[in-house]
């Protein structure tokens, strides 16, 4: 095992050669990370319309996580200070505890065939039945390649609702986030649909609720190890218990909480080149599957652990869509040793409930600010104009004030200035 301690503490090269070493990443991905490649822009300008550059976020990493008994260590791209020091920490809390363990309940995405303007909607149910195995075969037909991967069209189920009636098709998609497969697939049996149907087809597509592609990770922290003082581990554990039912709840907590649960998740969807939107939204849904909007984690306590859970959508992709195209996430998927789908799922997970952990932790005992100004200082200390040693100068000054803002940054520099 790799130790990690005080990484952060490291120059960028060190940081970079340990990770080498520990993760084994091979010379041409060290090479990329070190020279700062970025998507060229031959392949940015095919990429998306209107295209004018690059626009560059950090890249940095998550050094250890423990998913399913594997150490990994996770690339997170995000603008936002604290993030990753916060999924650190956690993972590192709850890594003395064993780490995580998740459950890939299944891997197929759903799409939509939208009907309306059915006359008969029992006869067109059955019709619609009746031919399902060779709806099925012209969805496979329509993407081939998938059947030959293993995966392909595996179920058609209709539903009535409103005045639509709705014919889902299930595919397991193998590596992909399928959505280009799913709408090939779904506009080839549209028109067979509306002569079954004796409907109109409203629209055919992928649907983002992908509630066959559910993950959880769970967690058991053992109480002793939140603090030194065993009185105060107990608190910690009760408040955080206490703050998962809040979540449950109020959905202005609730969306708090999630929001803290993606800090993590975007992060890892970005650096992976996965479709982040596609995610949100399949997850905020699901947050609401029952009567409002709430937390997708719970922690409870159970004799002497704190148990954290976390299921959500995670349709997430090691194949497809822009991850072959950009040179860093091919840096990334190195990095995480590569991953199948589902294992990609399971470490997105994991560091979703990791920062959840992280910041409930925080939040019932010194807040958040604390943690957060303390890295927030430094991203102060660059907008008021510091460069170089001023940046640290000005970001443990600013510290140590009471006012830890843009004017105080800017007052502070002026004055570090003047003396010299
Ligand atoms: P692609 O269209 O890129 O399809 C996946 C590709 O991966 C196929 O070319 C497939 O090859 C190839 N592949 C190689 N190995 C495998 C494997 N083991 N398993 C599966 N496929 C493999 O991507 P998706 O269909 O996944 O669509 C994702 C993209 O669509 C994303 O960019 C997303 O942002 C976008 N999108 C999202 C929508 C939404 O979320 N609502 C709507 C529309 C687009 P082969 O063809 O030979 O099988």
């Amino acid at each position: 095992m790799v130790d990690f301690s005080g990484f952060y503490k490291k120059t960028r090269q060190e940081r970079i050669d340990i990770l080498s070493n520990a993760r084994q990443i091979s010379l041409e991905s060290q090479e990329i990370i070190k020279t700062d490649t970025n998507l060229p822009e031959t392949i940015a300008g095919k990429m998306v319309e209107n295209h004018l550059g690059t626009f560059a976020l950090p890249f940095s990493v998550l050094p250890d996580i423990v998913v399913d008994n594997m150490h990994y260590s996770v690339p997170m791209v995000t603008e936002e200070p604290s993030v990753v020091a916060a999924a650190s920490l956690g993972a590192k809390i709850i890594a003395k505890s064993g780490g995580f363990i998740t459950t890939v309940h299944n891997r197929l995405m759903i799409g939509q065939v939208a009907l309306y303007d059915v006359a008969d909607t029992s006869a067109a149910c059955f019709s619609i039945s009746q031919k399902k195995a060779e709806l099925l075969e012209m969805a496979n037909a329509a993407h081939p390649s998938i059947l030959k991967r293993g995966g392909g069209a595996q179920d058609l189920t209709v539903e009535e609702k409103g005045e639509f009636l709705i014919v889902y098709l299930h595919v397991d998609v193998q590596e992909a986030m399928g959505a280009n497969m799913l709408n090939n697939m779904l506009e080839a049996i549209k028109e067979p649909l509306e002569e079954l149907s004796q409907g109109q087809s409203l629209m055919a597509i992928l649907s983002n609720y992908a509630t066959e592609s559910l993950v959880t990770a769970s967690c058991q922290v053992s109480i002793s190890t939140l603090n030194i003082k065993q009185d105060l581990a107990k608190e910690i554990a009760q408040k955080i218990s206490l703050a998962s039912q809040l979540a449950q709840v109020d959905p202005y907590r609730a969306t708090t909480h999630n929001k803290g649960i993606f800090n993590g998740i975007d992060a890892v969807l970005l650096a992976t080149g996965n479709d982040w939107r596609a995610t949100e939204a399949g997850s905020h849904a699901w947050a609401c599957q029952k009567d409002h909007y709430r937390g997708l984690s719970t922690w409870t306590i159970e004799e002497d652990a704190l148990v954290g859970s976390l299921t959500l959508p995670l349709p997430v992709a090691t194949v497809g869509g822009s991850i072959g195209l950009n040179p860093k996430v091919q840096v990334v998927f190195d990095i995480l040793g590569h991953p199948s789908s589902k294992e990609l799922a399971s470490i997105i997970a994991s560091c979703g409930l990791s920062q959840n952990f992280a910041a409930l932790r925080a939040l019932v005992t010194t807040g958040i600010q604390q943690g957060h100004m303390k890295l927030h200082a430094k991203s102060l200390a660059m907008l008021a104009g510091a460069t170089g040693n001023e940046i640290d100068i000005i970001a443990t000054q600013l510290r140590q004030e009471k006012h830890s803002n843009l004017e105080t940054a800017q007052n502070l520099l002026f004055n570090l200035r003047n003396k010299k």
